[in-house]
């Protein structure tokens, strides 16, 4: 059951140019890197620190803060400089933001040239204060805040116009040598923004931040960037990825983890393989995947547990799996690696589970799987 050989990610990554937001390399063959934004009033340090330390602690490794007010711009040196993570300063409308932002010592800056008046007039300085302190600029299009040219040229945010904006952008950087960028092309409908990425993703070699905006609440947020996500890393496209959800900023990390684990992108921890159930089942097979999650809550080895309704598929499921049960009669039958080592009554799969996984996840340490 241990895993000896890594498993296969989806596909090759596309080539990229390496930028470094802080500590995380973005692109260039680095793990693809998942990062949120907190939702607190920037200018409030305690309560924006206290938001990052919460997203760090969920395995967030990029934090975007809002920028909005120049008390915000005052409070990004403090939180720049106490945050665990690296923190990007999110800019619109106003350029002053920018270098105070690349003054404070931000990890990067993202700006958005849509809605930034005349950016293209200041794009020198912006290129000579993000030089002169090594700060990558993110070019985040939107479609929401699409360029008012291309708007006029393309009727709307179509794939064409949002990768014109960004390339168009990313050339007047280019012009004073200026080349340490990531880019997204976001869009509310995956279906547009998969397409901007891919067009993106071959006229240019920069990293790329994927995203899907206002994807909406919990539910329809996570299932719309899982298949946006999916799409475009299943091509090797994408270097870094937020997912935008009406929720907590939390939730976003878990999500943009478990995306990256179930595409092999980075190793999964515990996975509960649990079968739907059916009219087969001889034990309430949800409430049971409930606390076994529950239960192992926090394990970080990579392992993989089955819980099975019924003893259809449940030697078949346990064998691939590190450890399973298969109810049948008011009992569990208990595998490990494939093999019935004991049979336990009902009451006890749980606990007897979580007691079997401990073992399991003790050996794989010493044997250094977890690592
Ligand atoms: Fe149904 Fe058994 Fe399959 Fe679960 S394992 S879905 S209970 S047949």
């Amino acid at each position: 059951g241990l895993p000896e050989v890594p498993a296969r990610p989806v596909a090759e990554r596309r080539p990229s140019r390496q930028i470094q937001v802080g500590p995380v390399a973005v692109g260039g063959g680095a793990p693809v890197s998942v990062q949120s934004m907190t939702t607190t009033r920037t200018s409030d340090i305690g309560a924006t620190l206290q938001q990052i330390a919460e997203l760090t602690a969920s395995g967030c490794q990029i934090v975007r803060v809002a920028c909005p007010t120049q008390d915000d711009a005052d409070a990004l040196a403090t939180i720049a400089r106490k945050s665990q993570i690296p923190v990007i300063a999110d800019i619109h409308f106003q350029p002053k933001y920018v270098f105070a932002a690349i003054e404070a010592g931000c990890a990067a800056v993202r700006v958005n040239p849509g809605n930034i008046k005349k950016f293209d007039d200041q794009v020198r300085e912006i290129a000579r204060a993000a030089k002169d302190h090594a700060t990558p600029i993110r070019i985040g299009v939107n479609a929401g805040s699409l360029d008012r040219r291309l708007l006029e040229k393309y009727g709307r945010a179509t794939p064409e116009a949002l990768v014109e904006s960004a390339l168009w952008e990313a050339s007047l950087f280019e012009e004073h040598d200026f080349r340490d960028i990531k880019i997204s092309v976001k869009h509310n409908d995956p279906v547009v923004m998969i397409e901007a990425y891919r067009q993106l993703a071959a006229q240019c070699d920069y990293p790329l931040h994927l995203g899907v905006t206002e994807a909406g609440p919990a539910f329809q947020g996570t299932v719309k960037s899982a298949v946006a996500f999916g799409a475009l890393l299943s091509q090797g496209i994408g270097d870094t990825i937020r997912v935008s959800l009406s929720a907590p900023p939390a939730e976003e990390v878990k999500v943009g983890i478990q995306i990256l684990e179930s595409l092999n992108l980075r190793q999964r921890r515990l996975e509960i393989v649990s079968c739907p159930s059916c009219g087969r089942a001889q034990v309430d097979v949800y409430k049971l995947a409930d606390e076994v999650t529950a239960g192992l809550e926090g394990m970080e080895v990579p392992l993989r547990v089955a819980v099975m309704g019924c003893v259809v598929n449940g030697p078949g499921e346990a064998r691939e799996a590190d450890l399973g049960v298969a109810s049948g009669n008011g009992k569990g039958q208990i595998f490990v690696k494939g093999e019935v080592v004991k049979t336990v009554p009902e009451s006890k799969i749980v606990e007897t589970l979580i007691e079997e996984a401990m073992k399991i996840a003790e050996q794989m340490e010493q044997d250094g799987a977890g690592s």
